[in-house]
């Protein structure tokens, strides 16, 4: 057998604008020896002809920029969101569209769970989406009232529990006086938790523990899954405490012969001091395999939009709701970003709204001022809310974004009537924008806030349907090439490995996304639809389950 494999397509998309569309690739040692014709890449002496996509479309792996590989965790718990949506498995579960949907999907997986002290949990609640009715303990309790039962939000923001597992949790009493607890008309909490101070306490008890947005070995193995299934070869776990034991876990088993993608995570600045904390990441960074890539930071400031805990400008929330919260305070984050730029770290920093958005911006550039840098591709993650002006800025100081277009579609109606009204709501993850301002730009899901599918996110960007099916700022729609950049080499740049992923090319890694339709030759409303066959990462092939 040759050490040499030439891969034939019906195309072959590079991301190259120098060979953007070719018939042929060839792979050595897991990179790409060559793109071309036949005849060009059999210079290379003997090969392996390999023609099993030779009716497909290869692209370069897609690489996911802001996702977390709980998602792969999670799937063990019962999926009760209002869209359909992939198990890692390859199961298509259908949307639950009603409380009673949702409530006889818990009963089943009840009746399977023989332990009766096990706790029973859920994921990716939606009451927006349920008439805005709120779930309350006495709901739950008709599943069970003897077995504790918590049900994740979409969100990740808010907890529903049940009366057991407030029991449990020493809750189930008058007098409590805590804003992220509610309470009934009968004095007692309501079983509707807000925030982590409020959730970490009975989250223990109905099955999702302190360390939740760190994903387990199995859960790190579903992600991969999923990453094949939609074509992803490169992916951020964005928040991630990387404690010890959860680097040499993850060190182990993307080491593992058969684990399809490269994971980067990000240290969240949570529980440490800038100093430690940069320390701590300078020395997990020479710890990088090619399949673990270590070493930078993320860094939170606000809320959610959705939640109304986003900061935001004047004049704040359309409904009237108070401005969001600040996660990391002003002086914290000047001094993070002072000594990541003295000692070559890159900070992500989460931002939905304006205001949270200019915070970054002036922070960094008086940090830069005292610390100039060329290259230091700091990215505002989300960056939803970012106006014409604060783009301007941002290209002028070398900054990325990575923004969320998949939000259109599933909350875009909600913040054209409720959140942000409807002006911000249609400049929201202004692509178009992004792009004419001449900043890099990245499009992500946030994985598990919504599914990892990058084609369905080029999706979201090109067309910015929402769910009801408006286009919600149709001036910043983007053409399906800047889309599918986005996705593959607007997204290596803010990694800074833009070097080496990100399209098809002598000396990258061969990483392949592989299609079974064309992206550009069909119409940019199906773009959603294609069907991923599966992978190529590093020269190995992998095919995506079918249930
Ligand atoms: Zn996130």
């Amino acid at each position: 057998m040759a050490n040499t494999k030439v891969f034939s397509a019906h195309k072959v998309y590079t991301m190259n604008p120098s060979r953007p569309e070719v018939s042929h690739v060839a792979v050595r040692e897991g990179k790409i020896l060559g793109a071309g014709s036949l005849d060009e890449l059999s210079g290379w002496g003997e090969f392996d002809l390999d023609n099993r996509f030779k009716n497909k479309i290869i692209m370069p792996g897609f690489v996911e920029g802001h996702a977390h590989a709980m998602e792969g965790t999670l799937w063990r718990n019962v999926y009760v969101g209002w869209f359909d949506r992939m198990d890692p498995n390859g199961r298509l579960w259908p949307g639950a569209k009603s409380l009673d949907n949702v409530l006889q999907r818990l009963s089943e997986a009840n009746v399977q769970l023989s332990d009766e002290t096990k706790p029973l949990s859920g994921w990716s609640l939606d009451p927006i989406y349920l008439g805005n009715k709120r779930v309350t303990r006495q709901d739950l309790d008709k599943v069970s009232a003897s077995r504790p039962i918590g049900i994740l939000h979409a969100s990740g923001h808010i907890l529903n529990v049940n009366s057991k597992g407030l029991e449990l949790a020493g809750l189930l009493k008058p007098g409590i006086n805590h804003p992220g607890i509610p309470l009934g008309p009968d004095g007692l909490p309501t079983g509707e938790l807000y925030g982590p101070d409020a959730m970490t306490p009975v989250g223990v008890h109905v099955g999702f523990d302190r360390s939740m947005t760190d994903c387990d070995e199995q859960g790190l193995r579903d992600y991969a899954k999923l990453c094949v299934s939609s074509g992803v070869t490169t992916s951020t776990d964005l928040a991630a405490r990387l404690t010890d034991a959860s680097v040499d876990m993850m060190l182990r088993v993307t080491g593992e012969p058969e684990f399809p993608a490269c994971i980067v995570p990000l240290r969240i600045f949570f529980g440490m001091s800038p100093k430690e904390l940069i320390d701590y990441v300078i020395q997990l960074k020479s710890m990088s395999t090619d399949r673990l890539s270590l070493g930078r930071v993320k860094a939170v400031l606000d809320g959610s939009i959705q939640g109304f805990s986003a900061r935001l400008n004047w004049p704040g929330y359309y409904n009237g709701s108070p401005n969001g919260l600040w996660y990391t305070s002003p002086e914290q984050l000047s001094e993070l970003y002072l000594l990541a730029l003295k000692n070559g770290v890159q900070v992500h920093t989460h931002t939905n709204g304006d205001q949270a958005i200019q915070l970054s911006i002036e922070t960094l550039e008086a940090a830069l001022r005292q610390a100039p840098s060329f290259d230091h591709r700091f990215t505002l993650q989300h960056c939803q809310l970012a106006s014409a002006a604060q783009f301007r800025k941002m290209s002028k100081l070398g900054m990325c974004v990575n923004l969320f277009a998949n939000h259109h579609y599933y909350w875009g109606d909600e913040h054209y009537s409720r959140t942000v009204g409807p002006e911000k709501a249609e400049r929201m993850n202004a692509c178009k924008t992004a792009v004419d301002s001449k900043v890099n730009m990245a499009i992500h899901s946030d994985a598990p806030v919504t599914p990892l599918a990058p084609l369905f996110t080029a999706w979201c960007a090109v067309n910015r349907l929402t769910a009801s099916g408006r286009v919600q700022g149709s001036h910043e729609c983007i053409s399906v090439s800047d889309a599918l950049y986005a996705i593959t080499l607007g997204a290596a740049y803010t990694l800074h490995m833009d070097h080496e992923i990100g399209s098809i090319e002598v000396g990258k890694r061969a990483d392949f996304a592989i299609l079974e339709a064309d992206p550009y030759e069909n119409d940019p409303e199906t773009l959603r639809d294609i069907t991923v066959w599966g992978t190529v990462q590093s020269g190995r092939v992998f095919e995506a389950i079918k249930s």
